[in-house]
C-alpha cells in the first residue's frame, strides 16, 4: 500500500455508500475494514426499514438525509435491482390517550416535507389491516423494507468499478498528523503492521467512530444502545401487510417495540432499547419473548405467546445518552481533511446515499477536483 489520496475507515454501510459516491479513477481510495469481510457491522443488524423522515426534529441532518435518502435509495433500488418493497407502514393508537402523539407526528412530517402521511380512524384501520387492532392510525405509505446486504454490494461494486480498494482484516489502531496529511497506522488479521500516508480520511466506523476520532484528539463518547429482536412464527402469510409501530411514549428511545416484516415475508418484534456498557454483547435473553409479546398484544391481538422466541441483536452508537434529549448525526470536517461520521445510528441505512453526497461535497475542492 503506497499513500492514499482518501482514506475510508469502516466498510458499513455508510463508508460503503460514500465509496461509491467519491470514486474516481484517477483517485487512489482505501477502504479499511477490521473484519474479514464488509457490512458485518451495525449494517448486517438492523430492521432494513426505509424511514419515511416523520419522527426527526425539522432541520435536522437526521430529518433532512432520511427523506433525500429515501428518495435515492429507491431510485437505486429500482434501476439497480436491489430487492425492496415499498410496504407502507401505521403508528397505531391501542388507546384514543395516544391520537394527539399521531396528530403531532402528522404534523412535524409535514414539517420534514413528507406530505403523503395520512391519519386514519378504527374503520379505515380495520380496512387496511383487519387483524390489527386501534382507535385510530398515522399512515406512512413512503416506508419500506431492503436488502441491507444487497444495497451494500451494489455500493461496494460501484466504488471498485471506480478504482477504490476495500482492505479486509486491516484495522486502523492508530493516525498522526504529518504536514497536511495524515498517517495511519493498521494492524491485519495476523498481527502485522503497517502504515501509510492519507490527504483525506473520513471516519465511518460505526460503533467505534469515537475511538477514531479520539486518535486525533477529538472528544465524542458513544453510548451503545441494544435492540432485541424477536421472530414469530405461526402466523399465515397475509395476516398482515405493513409494518406496524406503536405511537411512541414520550422521551422514548427508540421506535417502540414493533412488528417488521422482511423481503421473505417473516414478522418479527423489536427492537427494544437498553443502555449497555461495552459494544459486545448480541445474546437476546429469553425473557425477551413474554416481555415483547406483553408490549405488543393491544395492537396485534393475533399474536399468541408461544409463537414468539428470542432472535438478533442489533447495537446502535448514540450520541444521546440515558435521559438526554435528542441528538443529531455528526458530520463534520473536524480538522482539514478528516471528516467524522459519529452517532450514526437510524436512520443512517436510510441517509446513507444522502450522507454520502454530503460528504462528497464537503471533499470538493480538497482532492484533486
Ligand atoms: C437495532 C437497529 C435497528 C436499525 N434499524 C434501521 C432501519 O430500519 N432503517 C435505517 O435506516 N437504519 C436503521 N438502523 C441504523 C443503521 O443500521 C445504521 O445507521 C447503519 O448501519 C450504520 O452504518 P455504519 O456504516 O456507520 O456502521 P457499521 O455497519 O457498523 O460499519 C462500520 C464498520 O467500521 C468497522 N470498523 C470499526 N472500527 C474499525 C477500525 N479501527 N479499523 C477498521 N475498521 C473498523 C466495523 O468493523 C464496521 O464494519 C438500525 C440500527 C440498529 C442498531
Amino acid at each position: 500500500m503506497e499513500s492514499a489520496d482518501i482514506t475510508i475507515i469502516g466498510a458499513g454501510v455508510i463508508g460503503l455508500a460514500v465509496a461509491a459516491e467519491i470514486a474516481r479513477p484517477d483517485r487512489n481510495i482505501f477502504i479499511l475494514e477490521k473484519n474479514p469481510t464488509h457490512g458485518s457491522g451495525i449494517s448486517s443488524r438492523n430492521s432494513e426499514v426505509i424511514h419515511g423522515g416523520i419522527y426527526y426534529p425539522q432541520d435536522s441532518l437526521k430529518a433532512a438525509l432520511c427523506v433525500e435518502g429515501r428518495h435515492r435509495l429507491y431510485e437505486i433500488a429500482e434501476k439497480n435491482k436491489i430487492l425492496y418493497k415499498r410496504i407502507g407502514k401505521l403508528i397505531v393508537a391501542a388507546k384514543t390517550s395516544e391520537t394527539e402523539e399521531l396528530e403531532y407526528l402528522h404534523e412535524n412530517a409535514r414539517k420534514n416535507g413528507v406530505n403523503s402521511t395520512e391519519l386514519l380512524s378504527a374503520r379505515e384501520v380495520a380496512r387496511m389491516e383487519p387483524n390489527i387492532k386501534a382507535c385510530s392510525a398515522l399512515y406512512s405509505p413512503e416506508t419500506g423494507i431492503i436488502s441491507a446486504h444487497d444495497l451494500m454490494n451494489y455500493f461496494l461494486l460501484r466504488a471498485r468499478q471506480n478504482k477504490a480498494e476495500l482492505i479486509n482484516y486491516t484495522k486502523v489502531t492508530g493516525i498522526e498528523k504529518e504536514g497536511r496529511s495524515y498517517r495511519i497506522f493498521t494492524q491485519n488479521g495476523k498481527g502485522d503492521t503497517f502504515d501509510f500516508s492519507s490527504a483525506c480520511v473520513i471516519n465511518a466506523a460505526g460503533l467505534e467512530s469515537d475511538t477514531i476520532a479520539g486518535l486525533v484528539g477529538g472528544s465524542y463518547r458513544l453510548h451503545y444502545c441494544k435492540g432485541d429482536y424477536c421472530s414469530i412464527s405461526h402466523v399465515k402469510p397475509g395476516t398482515v401487510n405493513r409494518l406496524i409501530y406503536p405511537a411512541p411514549a414520550k422521551k422514548q428511545v427508540g421506535l417502540g417495540v414493533h412488528l417488521t416484516i422482511d423481503l421473505s415475508g417473516r414478522l418479527k418484534l423489536g427492537p427494544d432499547a437498553t443502555y449497555i456498557s461495552r459494544a459486545e454483547d448480541y445474546t437476546v435473553e429469553d425473557r425477551k419473548a413474554s416481555l415483547f409479546y406483553s408490549r405488543t398484544k393491544a395492537f396485534l391481538p393475533f399474536l399468541k405467546e408461544e409463537n414468539v422466541s428470542p432472535d438478533m441483536a442489533g447495537i446502535r452508537p448514540k450520541l444521546q445518552g440515558i435521559g438526554d434529549d435528542f441528538q443529531d448525526f455528526v458530520i463534520r470536517e473536524d480538522w482539514p481533511g478528516f471528516i467524522n461520521l459519529v452517532g450514526i445510528e437510524s436512520p443512517g441505512l436510510t441517509a446513507s446515499p444522502a450522507i454520502a453526497r454530503l460528504v462528497n461535497k464537503m471533499l470538493t475542492g480538497k482532492h484533486s477536483d
